[in-house]
């Protein structure tokens, strides 16, 4: 095997003025400032010291529907589950840029096909909807399947387990920025992690994910988490993120 020479046997041997004792280890190490510590959960599924639990299955007094009332979905255990109709819930607290952990199960009684099997979706500050969706051979829309960025961005996989067993979401998102004329400055990222894949790689997210026409770009501050009732009994645990 060809041997790597030192970098400054290197810098000798270009006639570099530096010699071996100019250039010392210490000048490029930084001490300043020093993460803060962190206690990880006993896995990565729980939440770490300093996460904000949204749902561990004791209470759901961190959401409420939409029109402000309490929530209406079905306690399954440690999960919830939609019921259909009751309409969507967000998070009473609003948020910006997040890294946002949850867990979902779709029915494992297949009914429906398309967009009508296991439709939900977790929306970003109420306005960004990362698909929720039963895509376990089940064929749709490609931006519209689980892991899309609703109608604008396609997953780079699909990364699904079969109906009725649990998957997560480990999404990492960036907020917005606007100029003056309330276009984004800096537009909304996010990267979305499927069962451990990567589904969204730093996508660009264009404006609100609309069901018919084109994004839109609004002005906004922080927002709530929402997830939606798209009438099927689509369940949730173990939701919690941490601010970035
Ligand atoms: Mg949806």
């Amino acid at each position: 095997m060809k041997k790597l020479l030192p970098i400054c046997v290197v810098l000798l041997a270009a006639n570099s003025s530096l010699s071996c004792q100019d250039i010392k280890p210490e000048e490029t190490e930084i001490w300043e400032p020093e993460p803060v510590l962190v206690v990880p959960g006993k896995t990565d599924r729980e939440a770490p010291s300093d996460a904000i639990v949204l749902y561990d299955g004791s209470t759901t007094d961190a959401w409420l529907h939409a029109d402000g009332r309490n929530v209406e979905w079905t306690p399954e255990g440690d999960a919830l589950v939609v019921k259909a109709k009751s309409g969507s819930i967000i998070t009473k607290d609003h948020f910006g840029s997040m890294q946002l952990h949850l867990e979902w199960r779709t029915p494992a009684v297949v009914e429906g096909e398309s967009q009508g099997r296991g439709n939900s979706g977790v929306y970003l500050q109420g306005k960004y909807e990362v698909q929720i969706l039963d895509s376990y051979d089940n064929r749709t829309y490609s931006n519209g399947q689980a892991g899309s960025v609703y109608k604008q961005a396609i997953p780079l996989a699909n990364a699904m387990r079969g109906p009725g067993q649990w998957q997560t979401y480990d999404i990492i998102y960036h907020a917005p920025t606007f100029a003056s004329d309330d276009t984004y400055e800096t537009p909304p990222y996010v990267t979305v992690i499927h069962n451990g894949v990567v589904v969204q790689n730093h996508t660009e997210i264009k404006g609100t994910t609309e069901y018919i026409g084109a994004p839109k770009v609004a002005k906004h501050g922080d927002g709530p988490i929402l997830l939606q009732d798209h009438r099927n009994p689509t369940a949730f645990r173990n939701i919690w993120l941490r601010k970035l």
